[in-house]
């Protein structure tokens, strides 16, 4: 925004936000909104924010114990929006790619555990490493640590719906029986998102065709090889998917899957020890051709993070047209486009969609400004990373001609590029 006047002031200025969910878009979304708005715009009034989280504040470890890809490429840029954000130095020390020597990467394995291609991407000029593997709750928790104390966190508060009221403001109802008011609402709730089933109910989740159980596997010693060090899909050839990755130095997350015409019914966490011991009988009994270790990985699995996990994800959508004409509503991560884990992205585009919003309002002087910007950039990225994640679901389940044919391909293209 030229000049830091009231008389070219931004949209947002003075004006009350409410943020539904604490989660990676949410956070990214506040913590950027204030750090840009502080730089750029010092002495014009800042909104006010409230955060409504529908987790309890000390939210488990085994819910998001898991490690993710964070990177540096193409449509995945959220390594650079945690530069932005001031916040990858504390990441990457906190990454299991910040305590290794060798930081690890993403790759392929055969059915003997053999490197078939071990993806070295170029460090972008401004970064110092093109990707990192940190624990999901690890990110969360420095994103949370770095929302100001003005802008309170609502804990164990859900936002049950949502209207536009007469004056054109949004009145939250929320799950302690009160409401709250707002110039804008930025629904950051996730894929299941009930402020998208409140404006949207059309908006449904697809099944993208596979389903995958997975969990944590814990080790007094270390992690065993190569799932020590590097991450990626054990390619088995017998149908079944396999992923694997370090956490941390003691434990690794795996999650195997196949194809289905339907998602699968599952129980939800705290199961009981007859239902994990099913659970994991079935994952053994699926992957019994996997090579070790498979079954070492299995073994190990704190039950407290077991899941299964049905693939589902969902088209971005445009807020300057249709049910969304005219209401101060922004749905950014999860809450707009859905995507599955085999995308390794979600939390990528979380991290420039949460930057990204908090850019547009800064600069513009009208929410319909505002959302024309963001809209041109999260959608054509978004809808390619939906695209992408269906082609590597394929992938992961090849077998036959396709998967020797894929063998082949990965290991030329690790020959010319990676050697
Ligand atoms: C097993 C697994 C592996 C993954 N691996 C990767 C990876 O390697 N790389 C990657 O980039 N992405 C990965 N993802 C995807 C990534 O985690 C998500 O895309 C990302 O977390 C989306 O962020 P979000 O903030 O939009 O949603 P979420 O992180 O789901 O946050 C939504 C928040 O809103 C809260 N909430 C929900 N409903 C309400 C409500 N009504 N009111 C208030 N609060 C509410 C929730 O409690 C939550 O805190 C993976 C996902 C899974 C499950």
């Amino acid at each position: 925004m030229e000049g830091d006047s009231e008389s070219s002031k931004p949209f947002a200025s003075g004006k009350k936000i409410i943020v539904a969910g604490a989660g990676i878009a949410g956070l990214s979304f506040v913590v950027a909104l204030r750090k840009q708005w502080l730089s750029q715009l010092p002495t014009l009034t800042p909104p006010t924010i409230a955060i409504y989280e529908r987790d309890p504040k000390n939210f488990g470890v085994e819910r998001e114990g898991y490690s993710i890809s964070i990177r540096s490429d193409g449509n995945a840029a959220g390594l650079q929006a945690l530069s932005k954000l001031n916040l990858l130095e504390t990441a990457l020390a906190q990454s299991i790619t910040g305590v290794q020597e060798d930081p690890g990467s993403f790759g392929l394995w055969d059915k003997d555990w053999s490197g078939i291609l071990r993806i070295k991407l170029k460090t972008p000029g401004n970064l110092p490493v093109p990707g990192m593997r940190i624990a999901r709750n690890v990110l969360r928790k420095i994103l949370i640590q770095s929302v100001s104390a003005g802008e309170e966190i609502h804990w164990g508060t859900t936002c049950a719906g949502a209207v536009k009221l007469e004056s054109g403001r949004i009145e939250v109802q929320l799950s302690n029986g009160k409401t709250d008011e707002c110039d804008l609402l930025i629904a950051a709730d996730g894929s299941k998102s009930k402020i998208r089933s409140t404006f949207r109910p059309e908006d449904k989740l697809n099944f993208a065709g596979a389903v995958a159980i997975g969990g944590v596997s814990r080790f007094k010693d270390k992690v065993p090889p190569p799932v020590d060090r590097d991450w990626g899909f054990y390619l088995s050839g017998t149908g079944y998917g396999l992923f694997a990755s370090p956490v941390d130095e003691h434990s690794a997350v795996w999650s195997l899957s196949y194809l289905a015409k339907e998602p699968r019914e599952f129980a939800r966490q705290p199961l009981s020890l007859e239902q994990a011991d099913l659970i994991l009988k079935e994952a053994r009994e699926r992957g019994k051709d996997m090579a070790e270790p498979f079954q070492t990985l299995v073994n190990a699995t704190d039950i407290s993070t077991l899941m299964i996990l049905n693939t589902l994800d969902k088209q971005p959508f445009p807020h300057l047209n249709g049910s969304l004409e005219d209401m101060p509503v922004v749905f950014i991560g999860d809450a707009n486009h859905a995507v599955s884990p085999f995308a390794g992205a979600g939390a990528n585009l979380a991290l420039m969609d949460g930057w990204e919003l908090a850019e547009q309002l800064c600069k513009c002087g009208s929410l319909p400004e505002a959302l024309a910007l963001y809209d041109a950039s999260n959608l054509p990225r978004a809808t390619s990373v939906v695209q992408f994640s269906h082609w590597a679901i394929a992938f992961a389940h090849f077998t036959g001609w396709k998967l020797t044919l894929c063998i082949w391909a990965a290991r030329i293209i690790n020959r010319l590029l990676f050697r």
